[in-house]
């Protein structure tokens, strides 16, 4: 296809820029809520000024860019992803959703085409969990599913609150607070995200892109504390300890075998348990430590699923508090709902792959993603992956641009289908 001067190396230009923007040394950081996530929405704002988009702010401070429709009150087509990122992550998680929406609607503007339906471009704020250890933040926001609790979780760095980095952003934290939907969901028709996939599947398979099947949701506490009893490694008799340690590790040593028999049911589900540790101004070699810290993090594709391995957590948790004469203090559980995939927009995008003469093979989505928050609000939901070397969430996550053109074609080619 012929770009025009528009948009002829848009997309390249804008990933460019991002990356300078935001390069910390390492990797890239777009905390949320902060000037380096403003930014990156400010050059993807300035772009779409530039395109003839029209701009608006939502009160979550989130960037729309519209593409009116001949029919502008017609619920409008979505599209779009993040631009928070995790501390020295990678440029394209996020942005390349962000990118490809945009220069999808420009290429459906330079081609001449005019929509029935709005389509309208989202830059969301605050998809990663990284710094307050909820995830999907800018969407959540934006459906009235935040409050009061959310707001007051703690930045792990510098200690602020969520609630003050969002009124630092302009957010009026009081209507987040209250639940109060920021947008109504019956204004949109669908919504559409594209993303690269953060696991190794389209690499193994020799695929650019697929679509998505259904987004894992999760339960997760971000800090559960094992309370034992310390003492001196050589003095106390096993029979007398209360290791918070060894009560641990057993935990985890049950809960392995537990999801080793749901797996063998065929159930889906991924256990992580990502940081644990001793308190290192306390913790010696010869000392039994006393209190242990751990995260966990438990994922289906099923909310059954997921009550059900939890049930079987709290009650390894009493056991072994009983035996071991420890407790556990959970903490405050975080949970972020499966989202399931609509039918017809997975149909409608499988076709623009296979007339593209693109392999078509459905996969489903370990990592979450904003898409889930629209789905369970109501708002049929769809998802692009695009083939990504070495994972994400660090710097040397790798998309081809060959790859990313794409994706963003399905996308257009979706958009222009939805909007008509
Ligand atoms: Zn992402």
């Amino acid at each position: 296809m012929n770009e025009g001067v528009l948009i002829g190396g848009l997309a390249e230009r804008l990933f460019d820029t991002l990356r300078e923007q935001s390069f910390d040394g390492v990797g890239i950081t777009r905390e949320c809520y902060t000037d380096g996530e403003t930014a990156a929405l400010r050059l993807i704002e300035a772009e779409a000024r530039r395109l003839g988009l029209e701009i608006a702010w939502d009160a979550g401070a989130n960037l729309w860019a519209t593409f009116p429709g001949s029919e502008p009150e017609l619920p409008a087509v979505a599209c779009g992803s993040h631009l928070d990122s995790v501390p020295q992550g990678g440029n394209f998680d996020g942005a390349a959703g962000v990118i490809a929406g945009l220069l999808a609607i420009a290429k459906l503007k330079e081609e001449g085409f005019r929509p029935r339906r709005s389509i309208r471009l989202l830059a969301l704020r605050g998809e990663e969990s990284a710094f307050y250890g909820q995830a999907y933040l800018g969407s959540l926001a934006m459906f009235g599913k935040l409050g009061a609790a959310d707001l007051a979780a703690t930045n792990v760095a510098s200690g602020r609150t969520l609630g003050e980095a969002m009124a630092s952003v302009g957010i009026d934290t009081a209507r987040v607070e209250r639940g109060e939907p920021l947008i109504d969901p019956k204004s949109l028709a669908c919504w559409l995200e594209l993303h690269i996939e953060q696991g190794p599947v389209l690499i193994a398979r020799d695929m650019p892109a697929a679509i998505v099947t259904g987004i894992r949701g999760n339960l997760r506490h971000r800090a559960v504390q094992c309370l034992g009893e310390a003492g001196h490694s050589g003095a106390v008799p096993r029979w007398l300890r209360h290791d918070a340690f060894f009560a641990t590790a057993e935990l985890i040593t049950r809960l392995d075998r537990h999801w080793r028999t749901l797996l063998e049911r065929g159930r889906d589900l991924v256990l992580t348990s990502g940081i644990v540790g001793t308190d290192p101004a306390e913790h010696a070699m010869a000392r039994i430590p006393g209190k242990l810290t751990f995260s966990l993090d438990i994922r289906s594709q099923s909310p059954e699923t997921l009550e059900a391995f939890y049930d079987l957590f709290l009650s390894e948790c009493e056991g072994i508090a009983d035996e071991r004469g420890v407790r556990f203090e959970l903490g405050r559980r975080v949970d972020a709902a499966p989202g399931k995939m609509d039918e017809g927009l997975m149909t409608l995008m499988r076709a623009q792959l296979r007339e593209m003469g693109q392999p078509d093979e459905p996969i489903p989505s370990g990592a979450g993603h904003d898409a889930a928050v629209f789905a369970n609000a109501g708002v049929p939901a769809g998802m692009i992956f695009v083939r990504n070397a070495n994972g994400s969430h660090n710097p040397r996550e790798a998309m081809e641009m060959s790859d990313f053109h794409v994706g963003a074609e399905v996308l257009r080619r979706s958009l222009r289908e939805l909007a008509a």
